[in-house]
């Protein structure tokens, strides 16, 4: 997103700071911040990664006196040393204005009552969803996860206007409420859903069967937690919240950033985040910079709704596959069941791609069905793929959607 002279103001002031701090002391050794004289200068600054961020275990991380913290919060990790964010009193203050921001922007008042789902504690953060309903002066109701039947009897007897949820948190409620006939009794109105990949089928049956008006709200721990963006009415991407932060859109390959416009990973700079600072970090979530501004005329720049993740994408023959993508272009084809298999090869100085696709059209069929899926693939995706047909349930069932893509060619 566009730098400017103030940004680059703020980011060495940022780095100065952040070098207080026993883990960028560290890292930027031979970096000066005031050598930080421009976007080029800015672009060679190397970027940090979670990894990087575990060896400052247990409080490495922090750039100011040990009492100056005022909260700690924890990033799970799948496996191995967490990594802890403490946060000043300013950072708390800052996190809850972003917070209360995103409800301001979802059409949230103070005369809503916020149903508060995600969960309370060090890993997690429905205190973010807190601070921001008590800032704005609505009613909270900390709920945390957990105990449908509670959360159903509160919903009804409180009249919660409002549904801070994951995405398959908010579809269990709307399912349970669905079978037990009481949708006349919900007064929901809006629901504030933490972004990540979630499909379109989804999302129409939680709005419907909730009755609800959807908003994506992004974040991530490191950078304070969820509420750094969100959704407006014009559905359009999520606003970010850029006067706390610098985003750039990079490839996840090579590093470099992308054309504006085009898919690549966020990565984020805290410009005023005490306790932590992080620049150059690299969220691995996948999505590209909204174009134009908004008809809603906040100021603020727009990611899309987020693609994957960048460990799960592909490049090949120079284009990207994204299991996203592939997702959605089978949903597209009839005949053709969700299930998939991509195997990548480099034979003969050439990369093949092969898709495995499962139908339950007669085996005389297949091969014309397998040309209309090679063409549409090639039309939709840009990669020209041997398509094969299997049976339903020919291929492997597995739990992580990311071992669908077989890389074999290093
Ligand atoms: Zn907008």
């Amino acid at each position: 997103m566009d730098m400017t002279d103030n940004i680059l103001a703020d980011i060495r002031e940022n780095m100065r700071h952040a070098k207080r701090g026993a883990f960028y002391c560290k890292y930027f050794a031979d970096i000066d911040p005031d050598d930080i004289k421009n976007d080029d200068d800015f672009q060679k600054l190397p970027f940090t990664e979670k990894e990087d961020l575990r060896g400052a275990y247990p409080l490495g991380l922090a750039a100011v006196p040990e009492e100056k913290i005022v909260r700690v919060h924890s990033s799970s990790g799948t496996t191995g040393t967490p990594v802890i964010i403490p946060y000043t009193k300013r950072d708390v203050e800052d996190w809850a204005v972003m917070f209360k921001r995103c409800y301001e922007t979802a059409g949230v008042t103070k005369h809503d009552k916020i149903h508060i789902t995600p969960g309370y504690g060090l890993w997690t953060a429905g205190i973010g969803f807190q601070a921001g309903a008590e800032l704005l002066g609505a009613m909270a109701i900390p709920m945390g996860p957990g105990n449908t039947d509670k959360q159903i009897s509160i919903m009804t007897d409180l009249k919660s206007t409002v549904l801070c949820a994951t995405s398959s948190y908010a579809l269990l409620l709307a399912e349970k409420i669905t079978q037990r006939e009481i949708k006349d009794r919900i007064h929901l109105k809006k629901a504030l859903i933490g972004s990540e990949r979630w499909g379109d089928k989804m999302r129409r049956r939680i709005a419907d069967e909730l009755g609800v008006r959807l908003y994506d709200i992004y974040g991530l721990t490191e950078i304070y937690g969820p509420g750094i963006g969100i959704s407006c009415d014009h559905e359009c991407g999520m606003h970010m919240w850029t006067d706390y932060m610098y985003c750039e859109i990079i490839d996840p390959k090579s590093g470099r950033r992308v054309k504006p416009g085009d898919a690549g990973e966020l990565v984020i700079t805290t410009l005023h985040k005490e306790g932590a600072p992080l620049i150059r970090y690299r969220t691995h979530d996948l999505t590209r910079e909204m174009p134009g501004e908004c008809p809603c005329g906040l100021p603020y720049p727009r990611i899309d709704t987020l693609i994957g993740r960048s460990d799960d994408m592909v490049k090949v023959k120079g284009a990207i596959i994204y299991p996203s993508r592939v997702d959605e272009f089978l949903a597209s084809v009839d005949g053709v069941s969700s299930e998939y298999q991509i195997m990548i090869d480099h034979l003969n100085g050439k990369d093949m791609v092969t898709l495995f696709f499962e139908t339950d059209v007669a085996i005389d069929e297949r091969e014309n069905l397998a040309h209309t899926v090679k063409d549409s693939f090639k039309t939709t995706i840009g990669i020209t793929v041997i398509a094969k047909a299997v049976g339903m349930g020919d291929l492997p069932r597995s739990e992580k959607k990311s071992t669908r893509i077989f890389d074999n060619r290093y």
